[in-house]
């Protein structure tokens, strides 16, 4: 492709992406495709000779686009949103078109010296304490399993002799499932992973953490890595870092908190009491990628020993051997990939083109949108309630009376897959203590009132449509 084509194809894309963002509504949210259907649609090898864009983007039309979800859709009120925003999609267009590798400081110095600086931004916008120093991962995911890889190896050098099986590592009953993924693929033996109990709050109870770890010291074990999450996925339950992070520090464990999506809320001052005790952390992750508009991928690890974390991944062999190195910062060694992209490149574009305020205004817009649908749930007495609202996030249930627990179950099940078959709104089920419920979780850039009004119509819709369903 030269570059008369590249300009014209691209200047079509940029409208075309226009659009969406401007119709997303237009499309049911959720596509109605079967298994396998996409894949029929697809040749089952590559093309011997070229074929042209405009055959191509038809293709992306009429066969990738119909098996999309639409996540930047208003009413995608499933998992935790995945917002992106126009600034965040031109800051990805420039990292891949002048297609650079920050594997190191010297491969671009700018991508390293960018990255230092817009997650130094962050930390303070956070309020964050000053010694937490950033790097961008992928995927929080990623950033949990470095910080155990870190917390592995960091109690391996406080304990000589000792070896990976006998290390013991902690997280919430309600911990993302990236938590004993990332224990596991650190080498830890499965069976050495407590789940400690929650409490009525849904957060960890400290007393059972101190519980477990003395009696996994009772049986030769070293206690090494504890997650504490703030804004557990199913419910948003915050665990206590100012009475877990002292249990943690009297055995040196490794604490890691779990902020991915409600890390982003940081920005704004009246919610920051949920991290109030963060200084006890060794490392934090939080995902832009999820409630602060920069596009999926970019997950922000902070770390706060640079030594003790970066010595799992350092290796040096002699091509990677610069004359700087040791006077600046080689993320290469701060994380498992040795190929990076300029991801600090949409984070900066995001930061400076809303500015603190509006990123703040769009959060908290969210809050009370979410608090708003929450209200008007819980005053309506055919619905229940069930957990929060905890920032954007709540659960619920359609509890018309007269109806067994059983019976309840069956109707949201219902419900709920009516809802997301109707293709109007995306919501994601749970269940609380046994009972099915759904769950909302608000966040987008173009999310506006009349949308909660939009939800509350169809569920109450849909309530009523499937109850018909539900003999008791
Ligand atoms: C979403 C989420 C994760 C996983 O995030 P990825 O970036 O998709 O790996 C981990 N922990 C919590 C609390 C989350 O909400």
């Amino acid at each position: 492709m030269d570059s008369a084509e590249f300009r014209r194809v691209g200047h079509q894309i940029i409208d075309w992406i226009a659009d969406y963002m401007d119709d997303v509504e237009s499309w049911p949210i959720r596509p109605r495709v079967k298994p396998g259907e996409i894949m029929d649609k697809l040749p089952e090898a590559a093309p011997e000779t070229p074929e042209s864009m405009d055959d191509i983007l038809r293709d992306f039309q009429d066969i990738v686009m119909p098996g999309i979800t639409h996540w930047q859709h208003p009413l995608f009120m499933a998992y935790f949103p995945g917002i992106s925003s126009p600034p965040a999609v031109l800051g990805e267009i420039l990292a891949s078109g002048i297609g650079v590798n920050g594997m190191m400081w010297e491969t671009s110095p700018a991508v390293t010296e960018l990255e230092n600086r817009v997650l130094d931004w962050l930390r303070k916008a956070s309020g964050l304490p000053e010694g937490f120093h950033g790097v961008i991962q992928d995927t929080a995911s990623t950033s949990t399993l470095c910080a155990a890889i870190a917390g592995r190896d960091h109690a391996l050098a406080r304990n000589p002799g000792a070896d990976v099986t006998k290390l013991a590592a902690y997280g919430s009953a309600e911990a993302h499932s990236s938590v004993e993924k990332a224990v596991r693929l650190a080498g830890l033996d499965p069976r050495n992973f407590r789940s400690i109990p929650v409490d009525e709050t849904f957060a960890m109870r400290p007393e059972a953490l101190r519980e477990a770890i003395a009696a996994d010291k009772a049986r030769g074990l070293i206690p090494a890595f504890c997650v504490a999450t703030l804004g557990t996925t199913a419910v948003g339950g915050f665990d206590d870092l100012k009475a877990i992070g002292p249990i943690c520090d009297a055995d040196h464990i490794w604490l890691h908190v779990d902020a991915a999506w409600a890390g982003s809320a940081l920005i704004l001052p009246e919610y920051r009491a949920f991290a109030d005790g963060i200084e006890h952390a060794r490392s934090l992750v939080v995902n832009p990628h999820k409630w602060l508009m920069t596009t999926l991928d970019c997950s922000v690890l902070y770390v706060r020993d640079v030594a003790a974390f970066t010595r799992a991944f350092t290796i040096l062999p002699e091509y990677l051997k610069t004359p700087e190195r040791g006077k600046v910062t080689d993320y290469r060694d701060w994380g498992i990939a040795l190929g990076r992209r300029f991801r600090a490149l949409k984070l900066w574009f995001v930061l400076r083109s809303y500015g603190l305020e509006n990123l703040r205004d769009l959060i908290r817009g969210h809050i009370a949108m979410a608090q708003d649908l929450a209200a008007r749930i819980a005053s309506d007495p055919d619905f229940e309630l069930l957990t929060g609202p905890r920032l954007a996030l709540f659960s619920f249930r359609h509890r018309p009376p007269g109806l067994s627990e059983e019976t309840l179950n069956r109707h949201n099940d219902a419900l709920i897959a009516a809802l997301n078959q109707s293709g109007e709104v995306y919501l994601t089920r749970i269940t609380v203590g046994g009972r099915t419920a759904i769950r909302v979780s608000m966040g987008q850039v173009r999310l506006a009132p009349h949308h909660v009004d939009r939800a509350w119509t169809l569920i109450r819709k849909m309530a009523r449509e499937t109850m018909g369903q539900a003999a008791p």
